[in-house]
């Protein structure tokens, strides 16, 4: 590991020390474990980098815990920066309560405040449950992904996987997540996420070197977005009808071959089976696969004046328990075009008719009478 307590009880490390200041901390100095108190020895070669280890009798369970020196070094740079705003932090401190160790420990005011700096993608359920259980317990998680999950594809694109979905935050009416830039010491926020994909969203990030942030600034809000998201989805939905794709996955086969068994083309689709909602980007369906069901599953049946439900209650919670709800966001936007009234609370009923268009043209038409009244209503979007 890369940090322990010295004889003072002070957590050091060994990270960035030149070579002759650790052969001198071997002869003068003994450390502890942090997780089981008892001594280790230094090691230091030419193959390795500097660091503790534990004596070979030793039981600890972090012996074993095989933790990349990417994550201890991220680690102790989040201990530091913390620590020289004042904080009291602890390192791995085990919490009774939720018997969990998080990777920095620390409290603001009566706030609890727990960290995990998580550089390998695991399940989302295992992510949810230690959130969970961090909540029940009154203390706040704050998840920081390694730069190494970090994958920018073109000028507005990340990688946005099941993982990354089940990390994001919402403040200030906005999507955002948290990345740690290791090497560069340099915090990275990804705002304004929007869904774009399966394993892909738009984001904007924001770069900020560790020496001049403070924990703090991680909760204020963003500027603008750096794209017109309104245009990117006009270009997605033209790419959909216009252009054959070879190769699609499974659920999207699936998604085809139901349109198919109920006589629709899947280019041929109503512009309003793809509208931008907000919450898209924690939903893991793409919006015109789901909006698509919704029509023709609640919808297109139904006559005029019916009760249009929304029954489908989709799990979507970011860590800070925020309830997004698409398909509610879905409905509202129906309902700003004409297709539905809200009558009573929650209740919907259906006022005008879905057409689906008969060729291209028509569609494409279509389209850009759905994106020009959305340009329209400017806080649809954000
Ligand atoms: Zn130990």
């Amino acid at each position: 590991m890369l940090y322990a307590y010295d004889d003072n009880g002070k957590l050091s490390s060994l990270y960035q020390l030149s070579k002759e200041h650790i052969e001198q901390l071997k002869k003068e100095k003994t450390y502890f474990c942090p997780t089981c108190k008892e001594s280790l020895q230094i090691r230091s070669g030419r193959l390795h980098t500097a660091h503790f280890a534990h004596f070979p009798s030793s039981n600890c369970e972090r012996k074993h815990l095989g933790e990349s020196e990417y994550h201890e070094s991220g680690k102790w740079l989040l201990y530091q920066w913390l620590n020289r705003q004042g904080y009291d932090v602890a390192m791995e401190f085990f919490l009774k309560g939720t018997n969990q160790r998080p990777d920095l420990f620390f409290t603001v005011g009566d706030k609890r405040i727990a960290i995990e700096f998580q550089c390998s993608s695991i399940p989302p359920d295992i992510i949810e449950k230690r959130t969970q259980s961090f909540h029940d317990a009154g203390i706040f998680p704050l998840w920081i992904i390694g730069k190494n999950q970090y994958r920018q594809k073109g000028k507005h694109q990340l990688l946005h996987t099941s993982f990354h979905r089940s990390l994001m935050y919402r403040f200030h009416n906005n999507f955002m997540m948290y990345y740690l830039d290791v090497k560069a010491q340099t915090i990275i926020i990804a705002d304004h996420i929007q869904g774009a994909s399966t394993t892909l969203c738009y984001a904007t990030p924001r770069f900020y070197s560790l020496k001049s942030f403070t924990f703090p600034q991680l909760f204020t809000s963003a500027s603008y977005p750096s794209f017109s998201y309104l245009n990117i989805w006009k270009k997605s939905m033209y790419h959909l009808r216009t252009t054959y794709h070879r190769g699609v996955g499974s659920e999207e086969r699936q998604w085809r071959q139901y349109l198919y068994l109920k006589g629709k083309h899947f280019t041929l689709i109503p512009s309003v089976c793809f509208l931008p909602v907000p919450s898209q980007s924690i939903y893991h369906m793409k919006s015109y696969m789901w909006q698509t069901r919704f029509i023709l599953d609640h919808f297109l049946d139904k006559p005029i004046g019916d009760v249009i439900k929304n029954e489908q209650k989709v799990r979507c919670t970011t860590i800070n328990q925020y309830q997004a709800d698409p398909i509610h966001e879905y409905i509202l936007l129906l309902g700003k075009l004409g297709f539905v009234e809200k009558v009573g609370s929650g209740e919907w009923v259906k006022r005008k008719e879905i057409q689906f268009p008969t060729h291209i043209d028509q569609a494409l038409e279509e389209d850009k009478k759905v994106m020009d009244f959305l340009r329209s209503e400017t806080n649809v979007l954000l």
